[in-house]
């Protein structure tokens, strides 16, 4: 099949859908790959590279008007029109952007949005979320040490001693747990927080020690089990409780990394302004929730701003600060997705029987297949 890989253009946006790698195997396959001049280039892939794996170089036309699109985000309007009716699309594109959904439909397009993927085993590999926030938790460990007025490490030097930085992760999930690895990584002392309790485990193998804010209700306990691994919105009396524990842990903490998420929602508040005022000056928080509304009420939306003494560091989309091992991991996403929708004779095929498959179809045929609003 013809598989094209368009350059992105939305503001920010560094990675690319393919890599040299996936490329050369698409080609291996017998597919033919056209990539946009220039796609390559914020993720320090250059259009010689994507050539020698085997890619035509086109034009954004070309790249857009091929039977499937390889994208990172879903398509602008502009970009849409130049998508064939009838052509596969297949990116990260928002399965809860009903309106973008519908439009997609519109043009008769059948189109993936690769967040929908169920979290289980089988899907690891292709899970988008993963791949990027396991990124986004690196990168924001490294930019508190970045806005951070002192060491992260414990140092003895002849001059005295540097205490360790005190870091307080509040969501525990795959940024979370990648946030305390790298901060433990880099000397810190850690303490993390989540609604699952199942992650207990999981944060103190990683040495950080669990915050513990136990159910009072049946109530609170069910809303932690959370629907397919997601975690729903918990009831205000442990919301309540778990703010006096960050209260008390983000006073003591010089940095404070927070990825709670609930999906389709606005972003739970868990760091709230009185807390901040009482947190040491020169702390930073991190809030990769941003774009969800941010987990703590000061947040600007990629932005770093500077609140009762504190920095707070408001930047969607970190994947995006590491572009090319971000393109690296998706591109491989993709290529795994692929294996599902193309059959042994190179075609494409819609097997709906495929949990995966089903999970992330948006429509098909004209016909939105699944919204939720
Ligand atoms: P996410 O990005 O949706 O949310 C981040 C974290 O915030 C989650 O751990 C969530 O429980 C937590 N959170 C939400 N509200 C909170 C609150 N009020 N206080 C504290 N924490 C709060 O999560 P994610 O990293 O995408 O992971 C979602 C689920 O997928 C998890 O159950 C994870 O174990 C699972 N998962 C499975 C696989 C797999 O088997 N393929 C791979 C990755 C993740």
């Amino acid at each position: 099949m013809h598989i094209g890989v368009p350059l992105e253009t939305q503001a920010g946006e560094t990675r690319v859908a393919a890599t040299p790698e996936t490329i050369k195997k698409l080609i291996g396959q017998g597919h033919q790959v056209t990539v946009q001049s220039g796609a390559g280039q914020r993720s320090s892939v250059p259009d010689s590279a994507f050539e020698a794996a085997g890619a035509i170089i086109g034009d954004a036309g070309a790249a857009l008007g091929a039977e499937i699109v390889l994208k990172v985000l879903a398509p602008n309007d502009a970009e849409l029109a130049q998508l064939r009716p009838g052509a596969v699309l297949i990116g990260m594109l928002n399965p809860f952007d009903n309106a973008s959904i519908a439009r997609m439909a519109e043009r008769g397009i059948t189109a993936f949005a690769l967040e929908a993927a169920p979290r289980t085993s089988r899907a690891q590999s292709l899970d988008v979320l993963s791949s990027q926030a396991n990124i986004a938790g690196y990168k924001a460990v490294l930019l508190a040490a970045h806005h951070y007025p002192r060491f992260m490490p414990m140092l003895m030097t002849a001059a005295g001693t540097v205490k360790a930085a005190r870091v307080l992760v509040l969501g525990a999930g795959v940024a979370g747990l990648q946030a305390i690895a790298t901060a433990k990584r880099l000397g810190a002392v850690i303490e993390a927080s989540d609604v699952r309790p199942a992650v207990k485990e999981q944060i103190e193998s990683l040495g950080a020690k669990f915050v513990d804010v136990p159910f009072e209700t049946d109530e609170e306990r069910e809303c932690a089990e959370g629907v397919g691994g997601y975690a729903r919105p918990m009831p205000a009396s442990w919301m309540t409780r778990q703010a006096q524990a960050v209260h008390e842990r983000a006073k003591q903490a010089d940095i404070v990394i927070t990825t709670a998420l609930i999906p389709g929602r606005k972003a739970p508040t868990l760091l709230h302004e009185e807390t901040v005022q009482q947190m040491k000056p020169g702390s930073v928080v991190i809030d990769l929730a941003a774009s969800q509304g941010g987990n703590c009420p000061l947040t600007v939306l990629d932005q770093v701003v500077i609140a009762h003494g504190v920095t707070l560091v408001g930047y969607a989309n970190l994947a995006t600060w590491v572009p090319a091992d971000a393109s690296a991991l998706y591109a491989r996403n993709l290529l795994d997705f692929l294996k599902l929708v193309i059959d042994g004779e190179g075609r494409f095929q819609l097997n709906l029987e495929d949990d995966i498959v089903a999970a992330c179809l948006m429509c098909e045929g004209g016909r939105i297949v699944r919204t939720n609003g």
